[in-house]
């Protein structure tokens, strides 16, 4: 089985190792020192000061999106979403649910977010923008630049979730004027699914967590903040993939740090176009794509067939997409423990399946 799924993606060995072992009871300095050690990784790798807090949340990465939301907003708030696929979308519907003011930047089909895109918005008292800077569900990497200068110019916090972009493609939570970050563990970070971490700078957190009373137990911050004092979650975490993590970011810094490793996934990312076009097909152009994943563009409607003829016949796993594309898109990721000859395999059987029709 290989998976080129954008996650659960295919693990490394290093965290099969790590896997296998007993969960150890974490209510210890030891535990409270592993999750020193991971924070201190993950904010190098994030790019942002040793002030900012990580908050350690026992959800998938939705859970990440909707606390973020609950606890940095409240109804006095005004919210710009940008919207250019499900994840956007699944942002604004979790403004709808707690009843948030809000509004939506809407991206059309196959275009890039542009700088105008955002004129009928300047101005207008906006306190929040949420985005997911690579918009999975399309392969679309935004432009940070742009989205900076809109938050600075308006005054509004910037929270991104960057459970698609973060340890794929080049990340500076700081320099980006990012006020609150969301991963969530299988995705970037190559892990089992579980965890959802948040980073959040000094300015989120005194301004706006800080002030604000949210109605739930499980998802306020304040608590998880206070607990992350001496290295701990107020809840049991899911203590396994809290190792996995750890481990993971060390092998990430014991194999050349982080820009060799986005190096190297770009490698990938290059070569499987390359591939794809010698093949005669395409992926999107009209907008920039992350190297996490590239979509596949079919002419025809194949995507169902090829998804489970690779998996039935080769044991080879890719993502599908949901909506209107369904049937005209794959997307390969190019995260994980993969090859370039991995790739040379997928193509190759991926001509296959569609040569045989
Ligand atoms: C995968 C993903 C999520 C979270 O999905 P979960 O299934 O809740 O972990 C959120 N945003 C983006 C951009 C994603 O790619």
């Amino acid at each position: 089985m290989k998976l080129f799924t954008i996650g659960p993606t295919q693990m490394y060995e290093t965290t099969f190792d790590v896997r296998s072992q007993q969960i150890p009871y974490f209510r210890t300095r030891e535990f409270s020192e592993l999750v020193y050690e991971t924070n201190s990784l993950l904010k190098k790798f994030m790019k942002t000061s040793e002030d900012s807090s990580v908050i350690y949340l026992t959800a998938s990465g939705t859970g990440g999106m909707e606390a973020t939301v609950m606890n940095c907003f409240n109804k006095t708030d005004k919210i710009l979403v940008i919207v250019g696929g499900n994840f956007g979308q699944r942002f604004a519907d979790i403004c709808k649910i707690h009843e948030l003011s809000y509004d939506i930047l809407k991206i059309e089909d196959n275009e890039p977010l542009k700088k105008s895109d955002f004129d009928p918005f300047r101005g207008k008292g906006y306190t929040g923008l949420l985005v997911n800077l690579h918009e999975t569900s399309t392969g679309q990497l935004y432009d940070i630049d742009m989205i900076k200068e809109f938050c600075q110019q308006e005054g509004a916090y910037l929270i991104v979730d960057a459970i698609g972009t973060f340890l794929c493609d080049d990340f500076a939570m700081d320099d980006n004027g990012m006020d609150a970050v969301i991963i969530s563990t299988q995705k970037g970070l190559c892990v089992s699914p579980g965890m959802a971490l948040v980073v959040l700078n000094k300015r989120i957190v005194e301004n706006k967590i800080n002030k604000n009373t949210i109605k739930s137990m499980y998802f306020d911050f304040k608590d998880y903040i206070h607990n992350m004092g001496h290295g701990q979650t107020p809840f049991t975490p899911a203590v396994g993939v809290v190792y996995e993590i750890n481990d993971m970011l060390k092998y990430i810094e014991n194999n050349g740090g982080i820009e060799k490793h986005l190096a190297v996934i770009e490698k990938r990312a290059l070569h499987f176009r390359k591939l794809l076009k010698e093949n005669g097909m395409t992926y999107p152009e009209t907008y920039t794509l992350s190297n996490a994943e590239t979509p596949v563009q079919l002419k025809v409607p194949a995507a169902k067939n090829i998804f489970e003829e690779l998996k039935n016949k080769y044991q080879l796993f890719v993502n599908p997409v949901g909506g209107k594309m369904q049937d005209y898109m794959l997307r390969i990721a190019h995260i994980g423990n993969l090859k370039l000859e991995d790739y040379d395999e997928l193509i190759d059987k991926m001509m296959k399946i569609i040569n045989q029709k």
